[in-house]
């Protein structure tokens, strides 16, 4: 059994539909498929929300949608019956969005509940067009939303994460059900259902996510992530044209490297599959015949050399001052609560006698320092921030334990004159973080790049 998802950037025409479908009908195994909205669509619906709308626009939006996913349609399915049924059922899913999108302009008012409904429309309209392109192939393939099936999802509207057991219990018997009738589910990634019935998203991508969710909750052996790149690569080639593409990556590389700004995977993709060994894979739609990353419980380099660099652009460090600050009592839990509460993520932290320093989203840190201002006095003498900082991640299972790499990273960092603001060592065996100003992104990039595959130490 396996699960197969494919990215909105495979799903932009009839054309890239159909190299979907070959991919798909090529594979004799029992698959379950999981397909994000067509390209562009999950944005569109969000900017569309982002401001109060006439009832006209709300028309002319669905219209433009509907002929869309309709043009795509016609691309990809010969068969009258098989074409009719989609389009009555696109029509009924159009029609339900846009009471929701009048429903949205009439109360002039968007709540992150409201939001994720209406953003959860591009998979349910993708879905259908992906299903009737299969059937038209010949295959029994059913489109299906993930709150009818039943992924639960908990957590907070925008990026909430799923009940693994939970959705086990309700996703396994059905799926298990139709594969061993030889049918091909066809489902929505990106979101499931609240235990109170609404719907939530898991973060924007986050059908990857969702592949990983119905993956581990069938016991497949194989995830397979389609995409438009090869797959995970040393870095990113916008910066380092050398770029070159990893075959083999730990379950904990993959985790560093998503979470820390690889745009390959949605940050928590891995951790559903690795609870049930499950192998991923991250291939290329458009050149199937590559490799592409593998990424695996066991077989996995692990020397302590660095396989991957990734960073993170727009960040922000805040730093709490106060005398004695990381040995007050409680302080660490009183800042993390207070950002918690306002839904801030901290991406990495540091303390010292007098300052805790914590680095965070940029756009999130005016909201940072307002929660933090609610500290009690006598806690913090003050608070100071700085923006424009980039984060850098290098990886490599092992580098905890060799010596010697962190000394290579900051030598060749230091030898382009940049200084290292934060660090991180120690708490990922596999990964080091550090950052620097974001000016200097590109050439830190490159410095440690060079240093590890340039071919002038390995
Ligand atoms: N369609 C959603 C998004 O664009 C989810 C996904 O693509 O995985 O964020
Ligand atoms: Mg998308």
């Amino acid at each position: 059994m396996k699960v197969m998802k494919f990215g909105g950037s495979s799903l932009t025409d009839a054309n890239s539909m159909l190299g979907v479908g070959e991919i798909i009908a090529s594979d004799q195994e029992p698959k379950v498929i999981v397909v994000s909205a067509v390209q562009g669509v999950t944005d569109s619906i969000v900017s569309f929300v982002s401001k109060t709308r006439k009832d006209e626009e709300v028309e002319t939006f669905v219209s433009q949608l509907k002929e869309r996913h309709m043009a795509i349609l016609g691309g990809v399915v010969n068969a009258l019956d098989v074409k009719q049924r989609a389009i009555d059922l696109l029509l009924e899913r159009l029609a339900k969005l846009e009471k929701v999108l009048y429903g949205i302009s009439y109360l002039e008012e968007l709540t992150p509940r409201s939001l994720d409904l209406v953003q959860s429309f591009g998979e349910r309209l993708s879905v259908i067009l992906v299903a009737a392109m299969l059937q038209d192939m010949g295959l029994n393939a059913t489109p299906i939303d993930a709150d009818d099936l039943g992924i639960v999802a908990v957590g907070p509207y925008g990026n909430a994460v799923a009940d693994l057991q939970e959705t086990r219990r309700n996703i396994a018997p059905k799926l298990i059900a139709m594969l061993s009738r030889q049918e091909v589910p066809v489902i929505t990634g990106f979101f499931g259902r609240t235990k109170e019935g609404h719907v939530a998203v898991f973060g924007r991508n986050g059908s990857d996510y969702s592949a990983s969710v119905i993956a581990n909750a069938i016991g497949a052996q194989v995830l397979e992530i389609w995409k438009d790149v090869d797959g995970f690569m040393s870095v990113d080639p916008k910066f380092v044209p050398e770029a070159v593409t990893i075959e083999n990556l730990s379950y904990d590389e993959a985790a560093e490297l998503s979470y820390f700004g690889a745009k390959v995977l949605h940050p928590r993709t891995v951790e559903p599959a690795r609870e049930k060994n499950i192998t991923i894979k991250v291939k290329n739609v458009f050149k199937p015949e590559k490799e592409g990353t593998t990424i695996r419980p066991s077989g996995v380099e692990r020397a302590g050399t660095i396989k991957s660099i990734s960073y993170m652009k727009d960040m922000a460090v805040i730093k709490v001052y106060g005398a004695g600050a990381a040995h007050k009592f409680g302080i660490l839990s009183s800042i993390s609560q207070k950002l918690s509460d306002a839904g801030i993520n901290i991406y990495s932290i540091a303390t010292s006698q007098t300052c805790i320093a914590m680095l965070v989203d940029k756009k999130s840190l005016e909201r940072a320092e307002k929660a933090l201002e609610e500290l009690e006095t006598g806690i913090v003498d003050r608070i100071e921030s700085i923006d424009d900082i980039a984060l850098l991640c290098v990886v490599g299972e092992g580098l905890g334990y060799r010596k010697g790499i962190a000394a290579r990273v900051f030598t060749a960092v230091s030898k382009e004159g940049v200084s290292v603001g934060m660090i991180s060592a120690g708490a990922s065996m596999v990964a080091y973080h550090f950052t620097v100003d974001a000016k200097d992104l590109q050439k830190t990039i490159r410095a440690v790049h060079d240093e590890f595959f340039g071919g002038k130490h390995e």
